[in-house]
């Protein structure tokens, strides 16, 4: 199995790659993982991974281009078609994402690849969740403030259910989790499939989208009302997106 974390903190993950089960596996080739830095794919003098909400709001917003030159250097697009890509899994970690489970963990471990999309600010544009990510993924009801720590959280939790990474194997058989979930839904849909929204705590439910510059992305344009600077229709439209996202990914959250 062949992890890729893409990070602006390439360093973070000199702690939960080198201890543990998560050591050995890599001593042990079973598992191989990748750190790369995200702005080792920009092409302006600041490396500028970042720009303003449009409209308006608090906050920067992870731009898209770099992520999707980072993931398709990795995973070009003409193979997404390919029977191999089923093997592969692209995941946007966003407290906005779905629930991850010990049933995600065993989906997961069971491909090839698992590539990892550190978020940071207030988030990443969502056309990288829409057109890049299969899989958008929280790990908790929580805010974090970046996408690191999830992200090696869910490379230890896949780590350790690949055959030969933990010693008995019936520890991962036998576990918190193993039996309940085999009958819970793991149904994280590819991300192409789906439409969007946010959140905000204050209401209990989840981030509407965040887009930024450029407003036409290979043919997929920001949503019309977020350039309008009409406030009030962004505000509505923010709302709508919102209960949008939140029906789809935590239908539990409205009760
Ligand atoms: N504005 C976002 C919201 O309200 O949902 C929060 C952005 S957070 C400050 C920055 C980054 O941290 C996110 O893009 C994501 O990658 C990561 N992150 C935060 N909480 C997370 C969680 N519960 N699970 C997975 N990733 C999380």
């Amino acid at each position: 199995m062949r992890f890729d974390i893409i990070t602006i903190f390439p360093e973070f993950f000199t702690g939960p790659l080198d201890y543990g089960i998560v050591r050995r596996a890599r001593e042990t080739n079973l598992i191989d993982a990748n750190v790369h830095d995200l702005r080792g794919f920009t092409h302006d003098r600041h490396r500028t991974v970042d720009d303003r909400p449009f409209g308006g709001g608090e906050g920067m917003v992870m731009k898209c281009e770099p992520h999707f030159e980072a993931v398709e250097s990795l995973v070009p697009p003409e193979t997404r078609a390919s029977p191999e890509f089923r093997n592969t899994a692209v995941v946007l970690l966003s407290a906005a994402g779905k629930l991850f489970r010990q049933a995600t963990a065993r989906r997961l471990a069971k491909l090839d690849r698992v590539v990892l999309i550190c978020g940071r600010y207030e988030g990443v544009d969502e056309r990288v969740a829409q057109h890049l990510a299969t899989d958008e993924i929280s790990i908790g009801d929580y805010v974090l403030s970046g996408g690191e720590l999830a992200a090696a959280l869910i490379l230890d939790s896949v780590t350790r259910l690949i055959p030969g990474a933990v010693g008995n194997a019936d520890s991962t058989v036998n576990e918190s989790f193993s039996a309940a979930t085999a009958a819970e839904p793991d149904d994280v849909l590819p991300a192409i499939t789906a439409g969007r929204s946010p959140s905000n705590g204050a209401h209990g439910i989840l981030d509407y989208p965040h887009y930024t510059r450029p407003p036409s992305f290979r043919g997929w344009d920001v949503p019309e009302v977020l350039l309008s600077g009409n406030h009030e229709q962004i505000r509505r439209w923010r709302e709508e997106r919102a209960l949008e996202k939140t029906r789809r990914n935590r239908p539990d959250l409205l009760g």
